[in-house]
């Protein structure tokens, strides 16, 4: 399989040549096709294996074709990853499959003053990536509206519970649009993990490599 069989728009294709990718990856070729389709996804995957690409491009791919027809206000998708060095780099890989797609990414973290990151959100952006805790922050001074969402994206479950983060995340889910698509990706499944995959997912397609 090459990624001209996953019926990818233009943009995509183009950033894809030039990032110098030929052939997806094994979670590539499953969660990109499951992802257009609109399914929830469980995805049993480490880092190393691609899982940035295979959720962010079907996500950028979808507020493309979107945003075509309408061009919305407010945040489209989140993805909530564990630490800095992680949003850092799906920020990028944002940055490097959009960057023909003219969607407005933006990254959240906490251990840095917060002004640079509020002057960018009140800009308006598209996609954001975020740390819980200052996301919690910045939702609760007003400058982090959830409620536009179309797409919530759980990255890296198991070591966001080991880290701690379990009690953010059961405060952000509530300030979740319950009619969304979400994708929840972990490298290992213990039953904890499983619980609260129920509690995001609706009926969601696996894929574990
Ligand atoms: P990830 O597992 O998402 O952290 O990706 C691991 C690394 O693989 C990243 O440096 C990507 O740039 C690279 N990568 C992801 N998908 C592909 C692909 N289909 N072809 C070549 N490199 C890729």
């Amino acid at each position: 399989m090459t990624f001209e069989d996953l019926n990818l728009i233009e943009p995509i294709r183009k950033a894809l040549q030039q990032e110098g990718y030929t052939t997806p990856t094994p979670i590539q070729a499953e969660a990109i096709p499951i992802v257009t389709d609109g399914y929830d996804l469980l995805g049993c995957a480490q880092t190393g294996t691609g899982k940035t690409a295979a959720f962010s491009i079907p996500i950028i791919q979808k507020l493309y074709n979107q945003q075509q027809k309408e061009r919305s206000r407010g945040i489209k998708a989140l993805i909530l990853t564990p630490t800095r060095e992680l949003a850092i780099q799906i920020d990028e890989s944002f940055e490097a499959y959009g960057r023909y797609a003219n969607l407005r990414h933006a990254v959240i973290f906490g251990g840095v003053g917060q002004k640079p990151q509020t002057d960018v959100l009140q800009r308006g952006v598209d996609i954001l990536i975020a740390t819980p805790g200052r996301l919690l922050d910045l939702i609760n001074q007003g400058y982090v509206s959830l409620k536009s969402l179309d797409f919530f994206v759980l990255d890296e479950a198991d070591r966001m519970l080991d880290m701690g983060f379990i009690h953010d995340i059961k405060r952000i889910l509530p300030l979740l649009p319950k009619k969304r698509q979400s994708l929840f990706f972990s490298a290992t499944m213990p039953p904890e993990i499983e619980k609260l995959a129920s509690t995001i997912l609706y009926k969601p397609e696996k894929v574990e490599v």
